[in-house]
């Protein structure tokens, strides 16, 4: 099949979170199948040094609001084999420090246009780069108006007649939500502006133009797949979810082995495996202390975060129970940026606590492997959680992960219980409650266990045999593009 995953992120051009290490793996496993994919992102200021200057670079001319914007569509080098990239280049939009935020952490006051120009310029470059578009893949709300353009816009043009739609929920807190002063901006058809269709609360969402017009939603867990059809979870949108039930569908992200493969990756100072894990966690934990100038103590767990720091990752829990931590015998890494009160908050005390708790307050890929690799235990206190990636790298390091039982937390880490250690499926710890004492029940019992060395090496060696790369999800995804292209055509 031919498919077009259009999204705003993708390992390596553009990061701020679990949807570009989506966007930069599921294709590089579905070209594996025999699938032809393309991907098309807006050319963000980090996408730029991976530009090719072939001959070929069509200009699309698009309009946004009373303007025509001028994009030109430029290649990039691709980092796998049968997938092609294509940026959308248009510098006033894209070539800014931020994604959708600037520097204060405040959303950019022209999102609406720039995602609306960026979607609408996705068919002008399949247009001029005469792609076969069998389907189309949409992902999270910068690309809601996708589907709404194919139905309502484009459908008479040849190439897209039959083509299939499938548009993703990777995070449903984020909806892409904008005044009804700027609906002139996306240019549809002011019939679309009902309660049924993209309206929202007398403003409208992209994201509901996205679950409404496309042939079939997914998700990134089974178990979000149905906590988003219900209210304390679904952001509004659960009635609505429950309505296209037949049509949404989880299926679990996956991550790239070969690159986050613990014996073969540069930040891990002695690699390690299923066997060898005890002498390459070690060394690992080491090295970690020494680069964090944490103190060398090696009976005491180590445990890491490595996070947006945001409510939605749980960090007022772990905000509230941070000095309770600290007095027991454990230390702490955090590495994460997000809200300022949290970053100050762990500034401040990692210079109070400077042998026991090291805060990194910065996006640094680098020391999260470092992390993944030499702490022993992972927090994910999550209030929700789509899937998370951080517990499945985690997993595959040997780092015990400790989560709140949501969403895919819930789907991949099996909670220890005397059963399940037992019979050696256990793989972390849940907890359910959104409490501190919960979070703090589960990392007590968490480093009880740590302290029998045999029932920790069975939680580490299951966890460290999962498989969760992404070829399982990826034949899953064949299935979904398939029915989409049926129902479409
Ligand atoms: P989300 O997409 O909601 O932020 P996920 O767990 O799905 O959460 O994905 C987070 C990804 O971002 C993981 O790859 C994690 O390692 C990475 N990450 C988060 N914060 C940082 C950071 N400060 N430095 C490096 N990597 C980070």
């Amino acid at each position: 099949m031919d498919i077009v995953f259009v999204a705003s992120e993708a390992v390596p051009y553009a990061k701020t979170g679990g949807l570009a290490d989506v966007v930069g793996a599921l294709p590089a496993s579905l070209a594996k199948l025999g699938h032809q994919v393309t991907i098309i992102l807006p050319c963000f200021r980090s996408c730029r040094p991976f530009i090719r200057f072939p001959s070929f670079q069509p200009t699309v001319d698009v309009n946004v609001g009373e303007r025509r914007v001028e994009g030109v569509i430029k290649q990039a080098e691709s980092t796998h084999e049968g997938v092609r990239v294509l940026l959308v280049d248009q510098p006033s939009y894209f070539d800014r420090a931020g994604l959708y935020v600037d520097e204060h952490g405040q959303d950019y006051s022209d999102n609406c246009e720039r995602f609306t120009f960026f979607c609408r310029a996705a068919f002008a470059a399949m247009e001029a780069f005469d792609l076969n578009v069998d389907c189309v893949h949409a992902h999270d709300w910068h690309t809601g108006l996708l589907p709404v353009i194919l139905q309502h816009e484009v459908r008479h043009v040849e190439r897209f007649a039959r083509t299939g739609s499938i548009f993703t929920i990777h995070n449903i807190a984020f909806q892409g939500l904008f005044d009804r002063r700027q609906w002139y901006i996306t240019r549809l058809d002011d019939s679309l502006l009902t309660s049924d269709r993209l309206e929202y609360f007398g403003r409208f969402s992209f994201m509901k133009g996205g679950i409404v017009f496309s042939d079939v939603i997914s998700t990134v867990s089974r178990r979000y797949a149905q906590e988003i059809q219900e209210l304390e979870f679904g952001g509004g949108l659960d009635p609505l979810l429950r309505h296209r039930a037949d049509r949404l569908t989880g299926i679990p992200n996956g991550i790239d082995f070969a690159s986050w493969d613990p014996a073969n990756d540069p930040h891990v100072p002695v690699g390690f495996d299923r066997e060898t894990w005890k002498v390459g966690k070690r060394e690992s934990r080491r090295v970690l202390r020494e680069e964090l100038g944490l103190e060398q103590r090696e009976e005491t767990p180590l445990l890491g975060i490595v996070s947006r720091l945001t409510d939605q990752k749980g960090i007022d829990l772990l905000a509230s129970t941070i000095r309770e931590l600290l007095s027991q015998d454990l230390q702490l890494v955090i590495l994460g940026t997000g809200d300022h009160h949290y970053e100050s908050l762990f500034g401040r005390l990692s210079q109070q606590f400077s042998r026991q708790l090291s805060a990194r307050l910065r996006f640094d890929e680098g020391l999260a492997r470092r992390i993944y690799a030499g702490a022993d235990m992972l927090l994910m206190p999550s209030l929700f959680e789509p899937c998370g990636l951080s517990q499945l790298y985690s997993l595959r390091y040997g780092t015990v992960p400790i989560v709140r039982a949501v969403g895919g937390l819930y789907d991949t880490v099996v909670d220890a219980t005397p059963a399940t250690i037992r019979d050696r499926t256990a793989t972390g710890f849940h907890f359910d409650h959104y409490t501190p004492e919960a979070f703090l029940s589960a990392i007590r019992r968490a480093t009880g266990v740590f302290r029998n060395q045999a029932t920790w090496a069975r939680l580490v060696e299951q966890g460290m045999s999962q498989d969760w790369s992404w070829q399982k999800s990826a034949k899953q995804y064949v299935e979904l593009y398939r029915r989409a292209t049926f129902l479409a055509g």
